[in-house]
C-alpha cells in the first residue's frame, strides 16, 4: 500500500485519460444528484492533483460551491474514477480487489469460507445520537452457509460510536461471523440464459453503462436504462423483472460482496430444479474488466450464470432496498451512510 501511494504521488496525472473518462460519463439526472464530496475528499478519492481537478471542473464535472468549499457529485466522482483507466482511484482499486478471487481456480470460488462482517452507520443529522438502528436480517443459508457468532445483531441496541463513516462518528449496527460456500449450479432455462447473456453483453459493449447510481434511481431500472446507465442493484432488479415477465420464478437480492473489505452488492436469484440459483452478470463484467482474459473469463461468465460463489453475504432484502435504517425523535431515515468491512475470519 505504501508503495502504491508513493508511486501514485510521484507520477504526473494523465489529464487526457481523465478528460476522456469525463467525456464518456453520463451524469445521474439532476433530481438524484448529491453534492457531498468536498474538494479534498474528491482529490483523495481520485488520487489526482488540484490542477487536474480544476481542469475537470472547467470541462463539466458537476459541483456546487458552498461555505467556502467546493462539493462534487458523489456518483459522478465514483464513475469518473472507475472508467479512468488510471488504476489509482478508489473506485478502481476497491472494485479490483473485491473481485480478485476470480483469478483462482474454480474450486476457490466454492470452498467454505468464514467472514467477520461489520457494518458501521452514521446518523445523517447528529454527531452523537442515541436513536435506534435496524439492519436487514443476514441470510447466509441462501448460499449454503450459517451464522457462527453474533456480537451485534439486526435489531440489537447499537453500542457507542466506534468507527467513522464519511468523517462522522459511526456505530456498529452489525457485527457477526458468518460462513458461506459456493456451489456449481449451471443454469438450464434457455430464456434465463439468453437474458443473462444479453445483460452481460450490454455491460461489456457499454450500450448500458456501468456507473455508480443513487439508491432511488437504481430502484427504477427502466428509468436508469432510459439514461443508458446501470449498477449492480439496478441490473439485479431489471433482470429479476424480465425473468418474472418471462414466466420464471425470480427475485433480486441485496447483500455484500466480501473480499479485502467489502462492497454492497445486488444480484438476481432464479428458482430452478428445486433450488435458488444466482445470476450475477455485474460481477462477471467487473471480474473480466480487471483480472480475467478470454478462456478463464468465459469460464467465470458461465459460472456466474446459476452458481453462487463463496463471497456473497445475502440479507433478507431486495436489491436496491436499504439494508440499514435509522430512527431518532420519531423521524425515520431510510438512507443512512454506511461502511462495511468483511474479512476472512478463519479457514475451515
Ligand atoms: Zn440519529
Amino acid at each position: 500500500m505504501v508503495e502504491l501511494c508513493a508511486a501514485g504521488r510521484g507520477k504526473p496525472d494523465d489529464v487526457r485519460a481523465w478528460l476522456a473518462s469525463l467525456a464518456e460519463l453520463i451524469p445521474v439526472p439532476d433530481r438524484f444528484a448529491r453534492y457531498t464530496m468536498s474538494r479534498d475528499a474528491t482529490l483523495n478519492f481520485l488520487k489526482i492533483g488540484e490542477h487536474t481537478l480544476d481542469t475537470l471542473a472547467g470541462d463539466g464535472l458537476r459541483f456546487r460551491d458552498s461555505d467556502g468549499d467546493r462539493f462534487f457529485e458523489q456518483h459522478d466522482v465514483w464513475t469518473l474514477g472507475f472508467h479512468s483507466g488510471t488504476n489509482r482511484s478508489v473506485s478502481e482499486l476497491a472494485s479490483k480487489s473485491v473481485v480478485r478471487f476470480c483469478r483462482g481456480a474454480a474450486g476457490e470460488w466454492v470452498r467454505p469460507m468464514s467472514w467477520r462482517v461489520r457494518t458501521f452507520a452514521a446518523c445523517p443529522e447528529r454527531e452523537k445520537c442515541d436513536g435506534t438502528w435496524t439492519h436487514a436480517p443476514i441470510r447466509p443459508d441462501l448460499v449454503h452457509g450459517r451464522v457462527l457468532e453474533t456480537t451485534v445483531g439486526p435489531g440489537a441496541r447499537a453500542p457507542e460510536p466506534s468507527g467513522q463513516v464519511g468523517g462522522k462518528p459511526a456505530t456498529v449496527v452489525l457485527d457477526c461471523v458468518t460462513e458461506s460456500r459456493g456451489e456449481k449450479l449451471p443454469l438450464r432455462s434457455p430464456l434465463a440464459r439468453r437474458l443473462y447473456r444479453e445483460t452481460l453483453g450490454e455491460l461489456r459493449s457499454g450500450e448500458i453503462r456501468f456507473q455508480a447510481l443513487p439508491g432511488a434511481l437504481a430502484a427504477q431500472p427502466d428509468l436508469a436504462r432510459s439514461h443508458r446507465i446501470t449498477n449492480c442493484m439496478s441490473t439485479a432488479t431489471y433482470l429479476a423483472k424480465t425473468l418474472t415477465e418471462g414466466g420464471l420464478t425470480a427475485r433480486s437480492r441485496n447483500g455484500y460482496l466480501a473480499g479485502v473489505g467489502a462492497m454492497p452488492h445486488g444480484w438476481t436469484e432464479i428458482y430452478e430444479d428445486g433450488v435458488w440459483k444466482i445470476l450475477d452478470p455485474t460481477v462477471a463484467f467487473v471480474a473480466r474488466r480487471w483480472h480475467l482474459k478470454d478462456a478463464q473469463a468465459d469460464q467465470f461468465d458461465e459460472f456466474c450464470a446459476g452458481s453462487p460463489y463463496n463471497r456473497l453475504i445475502p440479507f433478507d432484502c431486495e436489491a436496491g432496498a436499504a439494508l440499514v435504517s435509522h430512527t431518532h425523535d420519531a423521524v425515520a431515515f431510510p438512507e443512512v451512510p454506511t461502511e462495511v468491512d468483511a474479512r476472512a475470519a478463519s479457514a475451515r
